[in-house]
């Protein structure tokens, strides 16, 4: 399968852009079709690569709108986990489909996903067309006798997500230190590391997680978690809003990425936000996650890096500190090798979007600060990942059924 692309402005110029076999294949002012591509005509239309959503719980678009402008715990408590109890393994797979095309709207070609039902998960991601990095979320309530019993499942279900397809990797979710005990932390950190996978977990999202870490294991959460050997360049960690200098410092030191919530930092009010300026000056890897839609309540990325920018800005009262080029290239997935985001060359997979040039947000101005300032996720036209063009012309196809699947589901998950 081959797509070429005619016409679309890249930094000021026309260019055409080939792929072949899920790659870029050319990119420059001279490429044109060749016989038997599928053709995009794309003038009036911007280049750009696509953003990478570094933390979410892609199936909660079940749960939109249910137990909103309530705290952290008591919304998990009261709200989300009798919920969950009910879930059946096709509702995390429609949820999920609904999240992927939020995601293919709002010009995202990657995610990072914890959640329960993984191999669900992994299949609507294949049938969707997006990449994702998929888990089956880890619970043990504290309880290591309950770890061990999971641990086979957990296996199983590793092997079914790595099978769904080129473009699902599986992963390992522990869902935080305070939902599961040590012992299994450790055995997760050591499967990770057999498997050379990621492992993804919630970290330091409230300061009451760190001052009941360090009073039950007499250390901060980085150390914690260092000592059972479970930091390092493959462990994503959400949040981090609670991290100090020392935290930061081992995480860095370890080359662990800590993914940025803006937007369920603040609707949760957490009170903070990730230290951006201590993790930059720490040289921390980087990413940046929308959450679940339930803490946010939509999956646009474009929305997510302004309220990033934003937020720390304000945070710091430095209008200068994290800038749009920056606040972009870590949404994109380029400041931490384990996000893998992907730049515009030929080599490259052929993940990229074609954004509407004739929108009012980007008439005028820096192209970077107009995509994190003023635009939303409606500027992207087409959305392509792996040489397949997952929306045109702002359709993705079968949302409607999508849609519909969903909105019943809910119904019956929330009454
Ligand atoms: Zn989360």
């Amino acid at each position: 399968m081959s797509l070429a692309v005619t016409g679309a402005q890249l930094d000021g110029n026309a260019v055409g852009l080939r792929a072949e076999d899920g790659l870029i294949a050319e990119l420059g002012p001279e490429v044109t079709p060749k016989p038997g591509d599928e053709v995009i005509d794309g003038s009036g239309l911007m280049l750009c690569p696509p953003m990478v959503n570094g933390h979410t719980h892609a199936a909660m678009t079940l749960f939109r709108g249910y137990g909103d402008d309530m705290p952290l715990m008591e919304w998990l408590r009261e709200r989300i986990w009798p919920a969950e109890a009910k879930l059946e393994t096709e509702d995390v797979y429609w949820g999920t489909r609904l999240a992927c095309i939020e995601m293919i709207r709002a010009g995202t070609s990657r995610f990072f996903d914890m959640y329960w039902h993984g191999p669900q998960v992994a299949q609507a991601v294949v049938d969707a067309g997006l990449r994702g990095t998929v888990s089956s979320v880890v619970i043990d309530q504290l309880d290591p006798a309950k770890g061990r019993e999971i641990r086979a499942e957990t296996l199983d279900s590793l092997d079914l997500i790595a099978a769904a397809g080129d473009r699902v990797s599986p992963s390992l979710g522990p869902h935080a230190i305070y939902t599961v005990s040590s012992e299994s932390l450790a055995w997760i950190a050591e499967t990770g590391a057999e498997r050379e996978i990621p492992i993804q977990i919630h970290l330091a999202e409230t300061e009451q997680e760190v001052v009941d870490c360090v009073e039950t294991h007499g250390e901060r959460p980085a150390a914690y978690l260092d000592r059972l050997g479970f930091l390092g360049p493959r462990t994503v960690l959400a949040h981090g809003v609670w991290l100090d200098d020392t935290d930061l410092e081992l995480i860095a030191e370890r080359a662990a990425t800590v993914v940025a919530n803006p937007a369920a930092n603040m609707k949760l009010a957490v009170g903070g936000l990730l230290p951006y300026p201590a993790a930059a000056l720490a040289g921390v890897a980087l990413g940046l996650g929308t959450d679940g839609v339930s803490s946010n309540s939509n999956l646009d990325s474009f929305e997510e890096v302004k309220l990033f920018a934003l937020s720390q800005k304000a945070a710091s009262g430095d209008p200068a500190l994290l800038p749009a080029a920056e606040a972009l290239a870590i949404a994109r997935g380029r400041r931490s090798a384990v996000m893998g985001g992907t730049e515009l060359a030929a080599g490259q997979p052929a993940d990229f979007l074609l954004l509407r040039g004739s929108e009012p947000e980007l008439s005028a101005g820096d192209f970077d600060a107009d995509l994190v300032y003023a635009a939303s996720g409606a500027v992207v036209d087409t959305t392509v990942v792996a040489g397949k063009p997952l929306m045109r012309g702002r359709v993705v196809a079968g949302m409607d059924e999508v849609v519909a699947e969903v909105r019943e589901r809910a119904v019956r998950l929330t009454r």
